[in-house]
């Protein structure tokens, strides 16, 4: 193979062949649905969150929702959040009835601006909903002493940050709400998937109901329901792949952690910073490092994003956007929200731009993402 021509995907998946076959047994057990791998996977889960309970659902967007149905969060109330994120993380708060309030974030860290958030509390706020961008961890002791100063309940957007950590605590371990996403892009997948972290078991009762139209089952035959739900739940098949992922989790986060020294080893030795492009805070113990995002100059005579993005393309390195701000999609603009009305992450969102970086990625592919992006800005610098 001819390294030089090989393309560097943005990200893949790393499934191994014990977890291959053991998709391939619950496919020939007969029970392929939400069975006994859920509730074993389940119970992994809880045991590495320090035993909170933890239900698993069909999807990170599904969890956050259910998150927010058992926060209590519905019409007339108001959730504060991020405009630098997945859309799904404001389109679940409409999803419930309520209001998202987006304010401004941090450009260091890219994730709320947590002075923002207080500024942002009315009487009608009910939560705060934060996101880990790239894995990197909100200040959870800011965030949890504004949330009890104020009465709110916390429902964190942790699907970015399996395996991240706050002070020596792994996220999920601790807090209010937190939910997790498994898609195949994320850190640790069950193909589509999430689960949620509850505080009490009555939580968790009510989050089964929610996770599968509200059923409520007793006794041989009886079934009543109470509340309305909908059709959330994980396949058998799906949690055997989580089952599969779970014991190479920081094996995973430890080889991001590597590739992404070498990263800042390569871009510092470039001086890429003298070319206007910023680096992600170094945070390399606490943050999963699901992504490695930079910043790129923008201005006069600057190239666009997507002009960098066609010729690290054409050099065989694979970039992606995440994202574009939440508040200017049509959606949004229409309940209200402009642009200018949060500058420094509309300049964000114009400008980011996600490298390479997955668990199988080798330390030369870095060197090959660094050179590139090394040469695409330098050489458009020069002219
Ligand atoms: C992936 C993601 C979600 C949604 O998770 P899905 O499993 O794709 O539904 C929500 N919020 C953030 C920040 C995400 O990255």
């Amino acid at each position: 193979m001819n390294l030089a021509l090989s393309i560097i995907p943005l990200t893949r998946p790393t499934i191994d062949e014990e977890t291959i076959a053991g998709v391939c047994e619950v496919m020939r057990s007969g029970w392929i649905t939400s069975g006994p791998n859920v509730k074993e996977f389940e119970s992994k889960l809880s045991a590495l969150f320090g035993g909170r309970p933890v239900r698993a659902f069909n999807s990170g967007t599904g969890t956050l929702e259910i998150g927010l149905r058992l926060a209590g969060v519905g019409p007339g109330d108001e959730v504060i959040t991020t405009p630098l994120s997945w859309v799904a993380t404001s389109n679940v708060i409409l999803e419930v009835g309520a209001r998202p309030v987006f304010v401004e974030i941090d450009p260091i860290t890219r994730n709320l601006d947590l002075d923002a958030v207080e500024k942002a509390i009315t009487p009608a706020t009910r939560a705060i909903l934060p996101v880990d961008l790239a894995g990197l961890p909100v200040d959870r002791d800011r965030l949890y002493a504004i949330a009890k100063r104020h009465g709110l309940r916390v429902i964190e957007d942790a699907a970015q940050s399996i395996g991240s950590s706050w002070q020596g605590r792994l996220i999920g371990s601790f807090g209010d709400l937190v939910s997790f996403s498994f898609h195949p892009n994320k850190n640790l997948t069950t193909i589509e998937g999430g689960c949620l972290v509850m505080n009490t078991p009555e939580e968790a009762s009510l989050a089964e109901q929610y996770r599968l139209q509200g059923v409520v089952r007793s006794g041989m035959d009886g079934m009543d329901v109470e509340v309305c739900g909908g059709k959330f739940n994980l396949t058998d098949v799906a949690a055997r792949v989580g089952l599969g992922q779970l014991p190479h989790l920081e094996a995973f986060t430890g080889k991001r952690r590597e590739l992404v020294r070498r990263y800042f080893a390569g871009l510092d030795a470039a001086k890429i910073e003298s070319f206007g492009v910023r680096l992600p805070p170094r945070d390399f113990d606490q943050s999963n490092w699901h992504m490695f995002q930079v910043v790129l100059p923008e201005g006069e005579g600057l190239p666009k994003r997507s002009e960098i993005m066609a010729r690290l393309k054409d050099l065989g390195v694979g970039t992606g956007v995440h994202y574009p701000a939440i508040h200017l999609f049509t959606l949004y603009r229409g309940l209200g929200w402009k642009d200018g009305d949060f500058p420094i992450a509309e300049s964000v969102c114009r400008t980011i731009l996600t490298l390479p970086l997955f668990p199988a990625m080798e330390l030369p592919e870095v060197d090959r993402v660094v050179s590139a992006l090394v040469s695409v800005v330098s050489d458009f610098q020069k002219k």
